[in-house]
């Protein structure tokens, strides 16, 4: 297995993993090696990355942003690099995530206690967030009352507390 750093003509940097330097020859005059970014397919090899890891396979989150390329036989270019969401995703999802930080009343372990208690009317209705556990989620939702599971990241809440 040969791993390369390959580059398209827009500046891309990406992987290809390759039985030897003929079959990336051979797939790339075929127009099998295309930029996993813009599917150009005019690309350039660089130095080439010696790895020790060549059984270790990306994270989830990296195969749901990468896609499929020169798919022949299992000898594809495969793009792993992307193993984090990327800075503007992880901005955005902490600005959101702060946004229902800072627009929730957080009522801590009484969250399934409060939510039944707007339900029923015994208090003004405002939006809480609080711990609940899977089964006080199961018997909210049962019952009628509209609750979320959101996993807030530790950052969302630093600036307010
Ligand atoms: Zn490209």
């Amino acid at each position: 297995m040969k791993v390369l750093d390959l580059q398209c003509r827009q500046g891309h940097v990406f992987e290809g993993w390759f039985g030897s330097e003929d079959d990336f020859q051979g797939q790339k005059q075929r127009g099998l090696v295309q930029c996993p970014l813009c599917g150009d397919d005019h690309i350039e090899k660089r130095l080439s990355a010696p790895r020790l890891n060549l059984g270790a396979r990306a994270p989830a989150a990296a195969a749901a942003l990468a896609q499929p390329i020169a798919t022949e036989g299992s000898q594809g270019v495969t793009p792993s690099e992307t193993v984090a969401l990327p800075p503007a995703l992880q901005a955005a999802w902490l600005a959101l995530a702060r946004k229902v930080v800072a627009n929730t009343e957080d009522v801590g372990e009484r969250f399934a206690q409060e939510a039944r208690r707007m339900h029923h009317g015994e208090v003004q209705e405002r939006a809480i967030r609080g711990q609940a556990t899977p089964d006080e989620a199961v018997q909210l939702l049962e019952e009628g009352i509209a609750v979320m599971p959101l996993p807030l990241p530790a950052a969302a809440k630093e600036t307010l507390q």
